[in-house]
This record gives C-alpha cells, structure tokens and sequence, in this order.
C-alpha cells in the first residue's frame, strides 16, 4: 500500500520579515476625549460613547509619543542651526566694525 501522505514545508520564506504585527482596521471614531470606567475596566469615547479597544488607544498614543519625540528632536535641531548662523554672522559683523590693531 502506497503511503499518500502529504508534507507540507512551513519553512519561512527568505523575505519573511523577523517580526510582524497584525494590523487590523479598526472602526473608531474622530473623537480625542476618553472616559475609562473603573468598574467595568472598558474604555468609552466622551462625546459618542463608543466602547473603545485600551490597547489600541495605549498603542495610538505610543505612535504619537514617538512622533511628537521625533519632531521635537527635529525642531530643537533646527533651532541650533539658526542660533549657531545668528552668532556667525554677529561675530563677522563685530569683526569689520573692530579696529585692527597695528603692531
Ligand atoms: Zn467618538
């Protein structure tokens, strides 16, 4: 008798990335504001009152740490290239209003 078993190889494919998380698309609302109920440990948005999932507003508000983190680091950046520029160009400007000494 002909054995017809059937392998299957789940060996990883090589573009398989090392880690991937499952994104679901989830129907929320446009609302900014939360309330959280303590005795029901759930999570309500203030103005439509739709249940929310806590561990998809916990991940939003890391995504959006990690963007505003990102921008400040960017905008402090930004602010030293054109303080840096100021004093440059203030120090040009004492030199040519300096006297030069004569030896
Ligand atoms: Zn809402």
């Amino acid at each position: 008798m002909e054995d017809k078993k059937k392998i299957i190889d789940f060996k990883p494919r090589e573009e398989t990335p090392q880690f991937s998380a499952k994104v679901q698309k989830e129907s929320r609302c446009t609302h900014l504001g939360i309330e959280a109920d303590e005795t029901s440990r759930k999570v309500f948005c203030r103005e439509c009152g739709k249940e929310i999932d806590p561990f998809s507003w916990i991940l939003a508000l890391a995504k959006e740490e990690v963007r505003a983190e990102s921008r400040w680091y960017y905008l402090t950046m930004q602010a030293k290239k054109i303080e840096d520029r100021y004093a440059q160009n203030r120090r040009k400007r004492v030199e040519k209003l300096t006297p030069k000494k004569k030896d």
